[in-house]
């Protein structure tokens, strides 16, 4: 049955809309690839749930949808595939991750789907994720891009077991030396994905953060313990061991 036509979120045309995802669908189903085809576990700051939908909502016309998918979701993804498999670097631009992180942002921030509907961000920072997937400023003037791959320091969770997680954006605040910054952060497979504002000083930049240049994806870690979802990821992963069907 033929959708009604609604106005695009990008483009703004009337339009009928395809499903977008804000987390790109590919990585749900590797999720469901993996298991034999049962259903797909979230772990997400929301809170604890098991769904099998992994949250569309018809926000963008078919060209729009493709524009998304071919400049950033498709390196994006081939990287954080590499990633999993080689508990290492995958290979992608960091220009086009910088813009997979910002469009992932702003797909759930424009979405109505319910597994998203937990992201809720200050107008300003609303701004500027808006000012770089509509083009008006480079992704590196507005934000730090952070990307490294989740460990468990304390060795409870191994990589096999993180590389199941996908949390939805969240957005929290950090500190960083003395001043305070709004992060936004999301999980695909165990990779972990932020912006920051506003972007950490050189000074205190390291390895961790993409560099407007750069390729790959940086080859540093960081203790899931330092995240806001930490325990209930623990804690479905330890259900998770002991058979607990959820
Ligand atoms: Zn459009």
């Amino acid at each position: 049955m033929a959708e009604p036509s609604q106005k695009c979120a990008y483009c703004g045309e009337v339009r009928a809309l395809v499903r977008s995802h804000a987390i790109p669908d590919a990585l749900f189903k590797d999720l469901k690839a993996s298991r034999g085809g049962s259903l797909r576990q979230i772990h997400q700051d929301l809170g604890i749930s098991t769904t099998s939908t992994s949250g569309y909502a018809r926000l963008l016309c078919g060209e729009c949808e493709a524009r998304f998918n071919r400049l950033c979701d498709h390196d994006a993804i081939s990287a954080i595939r590499q990633s999993v498999a080689a508990n290492g670097a995958g290979t992608c631009p960091h220009q086009t991750l910088a813009h997979f992180i910002c469009s992932v942002l702003w797909r759930a921030l424009e979405s109505s789907a319910k597994i998203y509907s937990g992201y809720r961000v200050p107008q300003e920072d609303r701004e500027r994720i808006k000012d770089v997937v509509f083009e008006r400023c480079q992704p590196f003037d507005m934000f730090s891009f952070e990307v490294a791959m989740l460990f468990d320091g304390q060795g409870e969770l191994g990589a096999g077991q993180l590389s199941q997680a996908i949390a939805v954006p969240y957005w929290a605040t950090t500190t960083i030396g003395e001043k305070k910054y709004s992060i936004h952060h999301f999980i695909v497979r165990g990779v972990f994905m932020a912006a920051l504002s506003p972007r950490v000083l050189p000074s205190l930049a390291d390895s961790r953060y993409l560099a407007p240049n750069g390729a790959g994806l940086p080859n540093s870690v960081r203790d899931i313990r330092t995240l806001s979802s930490f325990s209930k990821i623990a804690h479905l992963a330890k259900q998770k061991a002991k058979g607990v069907k959820y």
